[in-house]
């Protein structure tokens, strides 16, 4: 073996090391961002050992270096830019140029080998490319529909087509039959052109049918498509990073997928085909019933927070929609220099997208260790003097414990459980899953109606004085 070739091996276990350790890391709010320094650290190192030692790389430099300006440039801006709660788009977009990336290196790879009148290209390659172009062009189009529902762009309502089924069937069968025929009787470039377009379109065909709210979700599965793909990519280039890289990806996207599964309790076929959710909003997701609601002042709630012994903080998707973590940050700060003891219950699914709550909070500074994951805070409600609940509704909803409802058997935090619950709200707007929530109309319940930012805001300035 050449010492350049040893090399490049080298290069190769360094990076994917890398990317293992970024993934551990980026699995706890503490060490997330070193995570993403060192992942995006051994990305950086094998794309310039590939630039400086593949052979044509540097003769094509302009166009490498162009391409790879603008795909900066673009990826800085935008995650500069993003606010917090258009992240699940922004990251619905990457996944979709990722696949697309994927899916053209197949498609490239496949138009300089085929049809060279030497025979069938080699069982192994074939099926990589296929696959290469299939799921990578069903994530492109996938993640495009996926980024315009959560961007209001297309009807976030799930859409069905006249016949879907059908129509989904005759798609997979027609790919089916051209993946046999291009494998095993012609490498024939126009039908593996025909195959990556029916693929493009099957990506928006399974995406259209599924409701706008559900797309956290959905982006979750494309995004390990996309790590699939880009496996399959490492394996027609002949490039073991790009390979572990591929199927790191495949593979976590796939574990988060079942995970936000599991914690909306939901199975993935019912998100896949249930056509569930009316739309990102909450406030078309329905509305509450009629029964009387107690509504407190912010004075009030305030002087009940500062005498209390304990205080633990319910943040949900109406925090992150007004974008009331600074205030809250503050809230708590002046809580516990009162010393009162305050913790915040993190719901695995409250918000749109896996780790909604802990984004929003450490962006706002709150310590990290006075955020509690639901198993390790459920049992202190019932010890708790206040539970403040900001703009959470389905993650509390007390409804989830009895038969029959949407979310039934969906693990809740037990805010019911303290002697006080104050929340705060808008109107009688309900959550994402549409249902009426009893916990409103408790009787140790009182509502703070009004946008969460200027309600905090009122909440901070109660505490001050009282
Ligand atoms: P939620 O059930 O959607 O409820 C949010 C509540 O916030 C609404 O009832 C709304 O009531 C209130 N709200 C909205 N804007 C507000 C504002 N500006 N100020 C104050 N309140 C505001 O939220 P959640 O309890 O966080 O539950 C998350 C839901 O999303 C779960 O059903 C989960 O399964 C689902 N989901 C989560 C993910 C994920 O990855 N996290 C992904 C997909 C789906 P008003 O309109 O009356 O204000």
């Amino acid at each position: 073996m050449e010492p350049i070739e040893l090399l490049t091996y080298f290069v190769w276990l360094v990076a994917s090391i890398s990317f293992i350790l970024a993934l551990k890391f980026l699995a706890s709010p503490q060490t997330a961002r070193r995570g993403n320094q060192l992942g995006a650290a051994g990305m950086a190192l094998v794309i310039a050992w590939t630039f400086f030692t593949v052979d044509g790389m540097l003769e094509n430099w302009w166009i490498i270096v162009v391409g790879g300006a603008i795909g900066a440039v673009a990826g800085y801006l935008g995650a500069k830019r993003v606010a917090m709660t258009a992240m699940p788009q922004m990251v619905a977009i990457f996944n979709g140029a990722g696949g697309g990336a994927a899916a053209v290196v197949a498609v490239a790879e496949f138009l300089e080998f085929a049809d060279h009148g030497e025979g069938l290209l080699a069982l192994p390659f074939v099926i990589a490319v296929l696959a290469g172009a299939i799921i990578g062009s069903v994530a492109l189009t996938g993640s495009i529909i996926a980024f315009g529902k959560l961007q209001g762009i297309v009807t976030p309502r799930p859409y069905q087509l006249p016949g879907q089924r059908i129509i989904t069937g005759v798609l997979f069968l027609a790919m089916l039959g051209l993946a046999v025929y291009i494998a095993a009787v012609e490498n024939s470039i126009p039908l593996f052109l025909i195959f990556t377009v029916l693929a493009l379109i099957t990506g928006v065909v399974l995406v259209m049918p599924i409701g706008g709210a559900d797309m956290p979700v959905v982006v979750s599965l494309l995004n390990s498509y996309t790590g699939i793909a880009v496996a399959a990519s490492g394996f027609v280039l002949s490039n073991y990073a790009l390979l572990i890289a591929g199927t790191l990806v495949g593979a976590s996207g796939a574990i988060l997928t079942q995970l936000m599964t599991k914690a909306m309790n939901r199975s993935l076929f019912n998100v896949l085909f249930a056509g569930f959710g009316t739309g990102g909003d909450t406030s078309s997701g329905g509305e509450e019933g009629e029964e009387q609601l107690k509504e407190t002042t912010a004075e009030d709630a305030a002087v009940l927070m500062a005498y209390g012994k304990r205080v633990i903080i319910v943040p949900g998707y109406g925090m992150a929609v007004a974008q009331a973590q600074g205030p809250v940050r503050e809230l708590m700060d002046l809580l516990v220099a009162k010393g009162v003891d305050v913790q915040f219950a993190i719901h695995p699914v409250a918000g749109r997208m896996p780790g909604h709550m802990n984004v929003l909070l450490a962006e706002a500074n709150v310590p990290y260790d006075r955020l509690k994951e639901m198993d390790e805070i459920n049992e202190d409600f019932a010890d708790t003097d206040v539970a403040l609940v900001i703009g959470a509704n389905d993650v509390v909803n007390p409804v989830a414990r009895e038969a029959g409802s949407p979310i039934s058997g969906m693990p809740i935090l037990d805010v019911d459980q303290a002697q006080h619950v104050i929340v705060l709200k808008r109107g009688r707007g309900a959550g994402f899953a549409g249902i009426p929530n009893p916990l409103f109309s408790m009787e140790r319940t009182s509502m703070l109606f009004g946008n969460a930012k200027e309600t905090v805001e009122s909440l901070v300035q109660g505490v001050k004085t009282a």
